[in-house]
């Protein structure tokens, strides 16, 4: 068995002008897909080859001799997280449940926006900034991986997630992440 590249959850132009279609089909069709058929070459064979991935991820987090496995598989994992954090029209404040999270974990929208930003934009080179449930406490937390790692690794439910590698940005942005950053929160957040 191997894995699929899972599709885009909407069109390589939907998110413009924040995010360019140029950016979609090599963020998505060569980066994306490269972790995809990484991992595919790496587990064939193998006892993770029919894993489904999060148990790969689980199984191989931490343990240096399964390094490269471990890599492709967050990667192919945070990815198709990221894509479905973001819609369109996205962006701004939540309502409902959500919003009522934001006010018991943070003191409101505004303080997640300030500690989700503060992360994004400060995590040295590549990573992932995320807001995430804490599955001892049930508690939303903001945190930031770095490279590859990812919260699945670390007993923390992802709840929406932004890749800050430069990939993700610099054909859009060149060297401001924090603008990037911005776009995110402010027009591309799905909240679900
Ligand atoms: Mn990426």
């Amino acid at each position: 068995m191997a894995f699929d590249l899972p599709p885009l959850p909407y069109d390589m132009n939907a998110l413009e002008p924040y995010i360019s279609a140029q950016t979609m089909s090599f963020h998505y069709g060569k980066h994306h897909k490269t972790y995809v058929d990484n991992l595919n070459k790496l587990i064939a064979g193998t006892h993770f080859e029919n894993m489904p991935l999060e148990e790969i991820i689980r199984k191989t987090a931490g343990k240096s001799e399964y390094t490269a496995i471990f890599n492709n598989a967050a990667q192919a994992w945070n990815h198709n997280f990221f894509w479905n954090s973001m819609q369109p029209n996205g962006g701004g404040e939540p309502t409902g449940e959500m919003k009522k999270k934001l006010i018991r974990d943070f003191g409101g929208y505004e303080n997640f926006r300030a500690e989700f930003a503060n992360a994004a934009t400060g995590q040295f080179g590549s990573g992932w900034a995320w807001l995430v449930e804490d599955e001892a406490n049930g508690k939303f937390k903001v945190i930031k991986t770095a490279n590859a790692d990812t919260p699945i690794a670390h007993g923390l439910k992802p709840i929406l997630t932004v890749d800050v590698w430069e990939h993700a940005y610099y054909l859009d942005y060149q060297n401001r992440r924090a603008d990037f950053v911005n776009a995110y929160l402010d027009h591309l957040v799905k909240w679900n």
